[in-house]
C-alpha cells in the first residue's frame, strides 16, 4: 500500500492551494479527485474570468455559525497574497464594481497557476480516481480503498466543495467523512442562488424578463445590499438577489427599494407640483422601465393624472416604489446555487489548522464547511485562506 504524508482529496481551489503549501514544506502531497479535470469550478467561475478575491476582504462578508471563526484564516493568507501570486504568474487582471477581481483572459490561467504552484511542490495529482473507504488506524493513519487501489497517510484534508451545481460533480462526500468521524453537520440550502416566482406572480411578472434596474434590497434580518435587479423568466436574479438569498429563509418576505437613492414621495409630490396633469404611467416610466411600472400598478390607477391621486394614493404609491415587499416561493435551489450554506460546524475545526478538534489528522477546508462569502471574490479567498491554513499544519 503506498504511503503519503498528506492526502487531500478534491482538486478544487481550496484542495489544490492546500496542496502546494503543504508540499513547498517538503510534504508528500497526493491530490484525489473523482473528475476527470481539476477546478473545473474555477474554470466556469465569474463567467469564465474568475472574480479570484476582492481587494476588500472582511469578517463580516461570510456566512457561519460561528463569525469569529474565519478571522485568523483570512488575516494569515489575505487577498494581497493572493494577488501576489496572480501576479508573480503574470496573470493579467482587472478590478470591477465592489473591489472584485478577475482575470482579464480566462479563468483557466488561475487553474494553470495553482497546477504549476503544484508541480513547482512536488505535488502528486490523481484524477477520475473514487474513494470507497475511508479508515484511521489505532496507530493514527488513515487507510483508503480507492477506485485506483488501497492508499493510506498521516494527513486527510477533505476539499471536496458544496452541493452547488451537482452537474459539475458536486457529492455531499465530505458531510458523510464528517459525519463518520461524529463531526457535527449544519443543515445546508443553496446560497447565492435567483429565487422564484409563485404561480400568480409568475402570471404577472414573466414578461419583464431580461429587465435590470438598480435596487436595494434588504432581508428580514435587516441585511442590505444595493446593486442590480434582473428579473427573469422564472423568478428573480442579479447581484442584488443573489447577495440577498444568503440571508433568506423560505416563508420570508423581502423589501425591494426601486428608487435606491431617491425619496418616492417627495419625488412624486415635486411632480404633482410641477407637472399636475401628467398621468402617472408617464411620471413613473421617467424613472423606471415602463413594463416595470405597467406590471407593478394597474391600468386605472396608471391613467390617473397626478392630481386626481389623494394624498393616501401617493403615499402608497411611493411605498411600492421604496418598499415592494414581496414572498417569493423559493430559489433555484443548488442547480444554479454558486455556493452551498452550512456545512461541517465549525466549533468542530481549529480556526487556526483546519483540523478536526477531536480527530487528529483530518482536516476540512473550503465550501464543504459551514464558511460561506458574499458574492465578490470571497468564496474564492475562503478557499485560498482555509487551504493555506490547513496546508501549513498537515
Ligand atoms: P470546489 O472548487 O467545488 O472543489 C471540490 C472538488 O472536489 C472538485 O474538484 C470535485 O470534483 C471534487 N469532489 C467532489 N466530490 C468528490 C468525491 N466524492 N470524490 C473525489 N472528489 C470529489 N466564487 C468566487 O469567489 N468567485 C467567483 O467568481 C465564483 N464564481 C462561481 C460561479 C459558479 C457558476 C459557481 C457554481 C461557483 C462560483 N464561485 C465563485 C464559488 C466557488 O467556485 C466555490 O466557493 C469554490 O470553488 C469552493 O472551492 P472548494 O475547493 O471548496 O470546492
Amino acid at each position: 500500500m503506498k504511503h503519503h504524508d498528506v492526502i487531500i482529496i478534491g482538486a478544487g481551489a481550496a484542495g489544490l492551494m492546500c496542496a502546494a503549501t503543504a508540499g513547498y514544506r517538503g510534504r508528500d502531497v497526493l491530490v484525489l479527485d473523482n473528475a476527470k479535470q481539476a477546478g473545473r469550478k474555477i474554470l466556469i467561475s465569474g463567467g469564465g474570468r474568475c472574480n479570484f478575491t476582492n481587494q476588500k476582504v472582511e469578517p463580516h462578508q461570510f456566512i457561519c455559525g460561528n463569525p469569529h471563526f474565519v478571522k485568523s484564516a483570512l488575516a494569515r493568507y489575505r487577498s494581497t497574497d493572493f494577488i501576489e501570486l496572480v501576479e508573480r504568474h503574470g496573470i493579467e487582471y482587472h478590478e470591477r464594481d465592489h473591489g472584485q477581481l478577475f482575470c482579464n483572459d480566462s479563468a483557466k490561467e488561475i487553474v494553470t497557476m495553482l497546477l504549476t504552484e503544484c508541480e513547482w511542490a512536488g505535488v502528486s495529482i490523481k484524477l477520475r480516481t473514487d474513494i470507497t473507504c475511508i479508515n484511521k488506524t489505532y496507530s493514527g493513519k488513515f487507510l483508503l480503498s480507492t477506485s485506483n487501489g488501497d492508499l493510506s497517510c498521516d494527513s486527510l484534508v477533505i476539499a471536496t466543495g458544496g452541493l452547488s451545481m451537482p452537474k459539475l460533480g458536486a457529492t455531499p462526500f465530505g458531510y458523510h467523512v464528517a459525519e463518520q468521524f461524529g463531526l457535527k453537520v449544519l443543515p445546508t440550502y443553496a446560497g447565492l442562488v435567483p429565487f422564484t416566482w409563485h404561480s400568480e406572480q409568475k402570471q404577472k411578472f414573466e414578461s419583464l424578463s431580461g429587465i435590470a434596474v438598480p435596487s436595494t434590497i434588504t432581508a428580514k434580518d435587516g441585511t442590505q445590499f444595493t446593486e442590480a435587479l434582473l428579473f427573469t423568466h422564472r423568478g428573480l436574479s442579479g447581484p442584488a438577489v443573489l447577495q440577498i438569498s444568503n440571508y433568506w429563509q423560505p416563508g420570508e418576505a423581502i423589501s425591494i427599494n426601486l428608487l435606491p437613492t431617491e425619496n418616492a414621495l417627495e419625488k412624486i409630490e415635486l411632480a404633482l407640483q410641477h407637472h399636475p396633469k401628467q398621468s402617472l404611467r408617464n411620471t413613473l416610466s421617467h424613472w423606471l422601465p415602463k413594463r416595470l411600472v405597467e406590471a407593478l400598478f394597474d391600468t386605472p390607477q396608471l391613467d390617473k393624472a397626478l392630481n386626481q391621486l389623494g394624498h393616501g394614493e401617493r403615499e402608497l404609491i411611493a411605498n411600492a416604489l421604496n418598499n415592494w415587499q414581496l414572498v417569493m416561493n423559493g430559489t433555484e435551489g443548488y442547480r444554479t446555487a454558486e455556493v452551498t450554506l452550512g456545512g461541517v460546524d465549525t466549533n468542530e475545526l481549529s480556526s487556526k489548522t483546519m483540523e478536526a478538534k477531536n480527530v487528529a489528522g483530518l482536516y476540512f477546508i473550503g465550501e464543504v464547511m459551514d464558511v460561506s462569502g458574499w458574492l465578490g471574490g470571497f468564496n474564492f479567498q475562503w478557499a485560498w485562506s482555509s487551504g493555506v491554513a490547513a496546508g501549513m499544519a498537515v
